[in-house]
């Protein structure tokens, strides 16, 4: 889970490291009033889950609250890579001598912790981090040592940072340490990390990404969880605790296991060529454990999608048998008609595995207009892509 700027300089500020505060606001008088309320020159930051906003125009310096209320109706609905901004941070502007970058990383192919650094920070360390590598400093961490005080001056020397300001940022290093282990974090960035004319170091900037794994710990994870960057039907299936992810193709998916759902996607992409480009609408992965109720909220999700033509559901009977799942698959269709919600979009079921023949069995004797029974994945596959293109 990616967070805004706010959210991560609140993180920072709540372990210690130095940043700047703001205000939050939606509309322009309101970013006037914020602006007031700080009572000095402001700048107004697009929050928008994406990097690079000052080169998109979403970062504009404020003199007073006229100017503030003029640079939020610049920003405000602006869109930036995709992300349409609806809300800016209205902080006080800092003076800048030097801009850094530091971050502290989840290194997946190293399986290590890797911290980065650089004195050349600011909105062109994508560009450093190609033309001159050398100039980024990368010091793997151990995470059963994290960084210590010692870790955190191997990385300052290794970036070659200037005397004056090598404790403040082995500080800076230390407390960003304590905000990546302890909110479980897989991305901790500054940049830019400032010196300030007075010689303080500053995080200007923040991006954190938060491990969802983790958030059995951290109660306080759902109320980062924002509405407004979420797909609504993702926002929904969270709430079920379904594992979905929206799609934007016209088939709606419900399988068992993450590997059978993720070929799923893989066949109805392929097979839905043949039918002017039909594709999986989500992913969806209810468990090895499908019960009706599970089954009745991943169907439900499913069918409130206004893009889906056609469902298929590939289940491969394990410890929860087809006969089990071929049950909670005519019980969530009677739940959802019980509230009203009338299923009009074909289903395509394969069942395979554990007592496949009863599970099909118990699926034709009930005899439901709506549901097919297909017997090869493949097959399915086809059938529910043609389906679709019949119901576009
Ligand atoms: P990003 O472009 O999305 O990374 O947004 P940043 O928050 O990093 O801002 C982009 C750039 O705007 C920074 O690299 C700074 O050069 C500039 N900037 C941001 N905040 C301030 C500030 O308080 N004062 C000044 N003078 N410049 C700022
Ligand atoms: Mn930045």
């Amino acid at each position: 889970m990616d967070l805004y700027e706010f959210q991560a300089k609140e993180l920072f500020a709540r372990h210690g490291v130095p940043t700047t505060s703001g205000i939050v606001v939606r509309t322009p008088q309101h970013a006037k009033e914020a602006a007031e309320e700080l009572g000095c020159a402001v700048v107004v930051k697009a929050q928008v889950k994406t990097g690079g906003r000052g080169k998109a125009g979403g970062v504009k310096l404020a003199a007073d609250p006229q100017e503030a209320l003029e640079r939020a109706t610049d920003i405000l609905g602006l869109d930036i890579k995709g992300h349409t901004v609806h809300q800016v941070l209205i902080t006080p502007a800092s003076d800048i001598d030097e801009e850094y970058y530091v971050s502290i990383l989840l290194d997946r192919s190293n399986r290590t912790f890797l911290a980065m650094a650089s004195k050349e920070g600011g909105v062109e360390i994508e560009q450093l981090a190609v033309e001159r590598p050398e100039a980024l400093a990368r010091v793997a961490v151990d995470p059963l040592v994290g960084v210590d005080r010692a870790k955190a001056e191997e990385i300052v020397d290794a970036a070659a940072f200037d005397a004056s300001v090598r404790d403040q940022v082995i500080e800076v290093l230390e407390r960003l340490w304590d905000v990546f282990i302890n909110e479980d974090a897989t991305l901790v960035e500054v940049n830019p990390l400032v010196k300030t004319p007075e010689g303080q170091v500053l995080a200007l900037d923040g991006k954190v990404s938060l491990d969802e794994n983790a958030s059995f710990r951290h109660p306080e994870f759902d109320s980062l969880v924002d509405s407004v960057e979420t797909d609504p039907l993702e926002v929904a299936a969270k709430e079920r605790d379904l594992n979905y992810v929206k799609l934007s193709g016209s088939v709606g998916i419900i399988g068992n296991g993450a590997g059978l759902v993720m070929s799923t996607l893989d066949v109805v992409a392929y097979a839905g060529e043949e039918f002017g480009g039909q594709r999986p609408a989500n992913f969806l992965d209810i468990g090895g454990g499908a019960s009706a109720q599970v089954m009745a909220d991943g169907l439900e999700i499913i069918l409130s999608d206004a893009e889906v033509k056609s469902v298929f559901v590939n289940v491969f009977g394990g410890i929860t048998a087809c006969d089990a799942v071929a049950n909670g698959i005519l019980q969530a269709l009677e739940l959802l008609a019980g509230k009203g919600e009338a299923v009009a979009k074909p289903l395509v079921v394969r069942l395979d595995g554990n007592n496949a023949d009863l599970g099909r069995q118990i699926l034709r004797d009930a005899a439901n207009q709506l549901v097919e029974i297909v017997d090869t994945m493949d097959e399915a596959a086809r059938r529910v892509a043609e389906l679709a293109a019949q119901g576009a």
